[in-house]
């Protein structure tokens, strides 16, 4: 794929558009193994699903080789895909949701988010960061939860935007006050997603979390991405909360690394 367009997002993540039909309809919570020629092969959640138009866009953060030469790339240049991949968050029982993310996990909650507001569900969205430029999406998820049923919160580590702290702790806040969801979304770091499991398990919400697993086929051959009896690639990468019961002893605990051994979060 040629890039179509390059946006920057914060300072250390770019979002990256191009023209693929079968991307473009892909799912909200699918991804993309994302070719970089000469150097690897990762995976990416689709942040931006434009039928319309065949468009599709990926988020990247810079945290390594790949993703660094990811960043260097310009509109024109080339670009491996292979998918869309994996199952998609489902949307079919929302009613009143609470959607909790933090980091680049908003890549996969965004267009989550946007299909939820098409079939006008309400949406309480808390997006969390260490300080206030790490903040992804935040201008896009308050153009888009403008009206007066849904709302955006935000938290800082430092205190520079929103409220201080993490973004679980809004989050249990919201539960406590007896306000009653059909459906708990989250995408980011592991321990955060691990803590609102808890909360869900805690306030009897339904449960869904989109896992990032080391991955290599993303066509569940490798097994590099298993979790217990699962291989996030296709049996997720988004798992219910009875799912993630079954694999408590691993999740929020360690993931895989490339040669099988254990890696703690
Ligand atoms: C289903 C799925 C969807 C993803 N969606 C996104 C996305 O939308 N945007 C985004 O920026 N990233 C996403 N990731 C994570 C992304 O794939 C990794 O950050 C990337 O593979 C790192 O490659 P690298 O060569 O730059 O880093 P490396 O040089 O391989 O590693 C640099 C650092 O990043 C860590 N790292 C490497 N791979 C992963 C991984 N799979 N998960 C977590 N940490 C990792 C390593 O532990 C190391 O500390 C996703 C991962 C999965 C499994």
């Amino acid at each position: 794929m040629k890039i179509a367009s390059v946006q920057d997002e914060t300072s250390s993540v770019k979002s990256f558009a191009f023209r693929d039909r079968l991307c473009a309809n892909g799912e909200p919570g699918q991804f993309v193994m994302i070719w970089i020629p000469g150097v690897d092969e990762v995976p990416m959640s689709l942040c931006e699903l434009r039928p319309d138009i065949s468009q599709a866009a990926i988020t990247v953060e810079k945290v390594g080789e790949a993703t660094g030469a990811l960043h260097k790339l310009k509109i024109g240049d080339t670009l491996g895909v292979r998918g869309p991949f994996g199952n998609s968050y489902t949307t079919s029982k929302a009613r009143n949701v609470l959607i909790v993310g933090g980091g680049t996990g908003l890549a996969s909650l965004a267009p989550l988010t946007e299909r939820l507001v098409k079939q006008k569900v309400r949406v309480t969205l808390l997006i969390g960061a260490k300080t206030r430029s790490d903040l992804l999406f935040l201008h896009r998820m308050n153009q888009l939860l403008s009206g007066d049923r849904s709302q955006v919160m935000a938290t800082t580590e430092d205190a520079s935007y929103g409220l201080k702290g993490l973004v679980t702790e809004p989050a249990q806040k919201i539960l406590t006050r007896s306000e009653r969801f059909d459906m708990i979304y989250t995408c980011g770091p592991e321990k955060m997603m691990h803590k609102m499991f808890a909360l869900s398990e805690k306030f009897n919400v339904p449960f869904q979390a989109s896992l990032e697993r080391f991955m290599r086929c993303a066509i569940g051959l490798c097994g590099t991405c298993v979790i217990g009896k699962y291989r996030v690639c296709r049996d997720g990468p988004v798992f219910s909360g009875g799912q993630l019961r079954e694999v408590q002893n691993e999740f929020g605990v360690f993931r895989r690394g490339f040669d099988g051994r254990k890696i703690a979060f």
